[in-house]
């Protein structure tokens, strides 16, 4: 009895906190949200994207020298040279949308961490794995769609060794505070295939391969694709500033 006494001024007190209230208070009509339109077809890059690979050429990117990369370009497709390093994009991003697809060389006779190995780092330092996820055995903080030696993904959306696979990823940088201190760390969401594999997963840090993650501050960096020693192909690369 008391206690249903008790829930009922309750909510006749809140409700009088909001009598006076009017509809328009909670509505704003200003910054006007960009108008972008949409690519024409599923993974098209949309009209405010920077078009990182469209096919043609390799001019948004340099190798880890700053040179021109040794990359293969051919048919509109990008193939890792293994051997020759990773490349990174000529320009630095920070909180971003990124789509990417990616194709896994024929397996011959590697597997686990050999087979189909690159990877996507954002900012140059953290990675998402990229690797052939066809029946392919290895720890599962390093298959396909993992946080590299930081988490598992949801789940393996690979679909065929030979087929493109496409990511959709979104990045949101970590925030250092004025005396280094790190405010906010890195967070990620990934879609493989239209899968979730990652959801808003907060990162611990860089990608060391030994050892653990761990922060440094830095502002803006070049994405990085990573030579791990396989003809990684990928395709329709396209970034979005947030
Ligand atoms: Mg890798």
């Amino acid at each position: 009895m008391k206690k249903t006494l008790f829930l009922t001024i309750c909510i006749v007190c809140s409700f009088g906190a909001f009598a006076q209230w009017t509809p328009a208070q909670t509505e704003w009509y200003y910054p006007v949200p960009p108008k972008v339109t949409p690519g024409k077809t599923p993974g098209a890059a949309p009209s405010d994207a920077i078009i990182l690979f469209d096919g043609s050429d390799l001019s948004k990117w340099v190798n880890d020298k700053d040179q021109n990369p040794e990359w293969i370009v051919k048919d509109g497709v990008l193939s890792i040279k293994p051997g020759t390093g990773g490349i990174k994009t000529k320009e630095h991003f920070g909180d971003c949308q990124l789509h990417i697809e990616f194709r896994s060389p024929a397996p011959e006779n590697y597997n686990g961490q050999n087979r189909g190995n690159s990877g996507i780092f954002l900012m140059s330092q953290y990675e998402l794995q990229v690797l052939d996820g066809d029946n392919n055995e290895t720890y599962v903080n390093g298959m396909v769609g993992s946080i590299y030696k930081q988490t598992a993904p949801l789940a393996n959306a690979y679909t065929r060794n030979g087929e493109w696979q496409v990511y959709d990823i979104y990045w949101k940088a970590p925030k250092f505070g004025t005396g280094d201190e790190l405010e906010s760390p890195a967070m990620i969401t990934v879609v493989l295939n239209g899968i979730l594999v990652q959801n808003n997963y907060m990162l611990k840090g860089h990608t060391p391969y030994i050892g653990l993650p761990q922060y440094t501050p830095h502002g803006r960096l070049p994405l990085m694709l990573q030579d791990h020693g396989t003809a990684v192909s990928f395709r329709n690369i396209w970034i979005r500033n947030l």
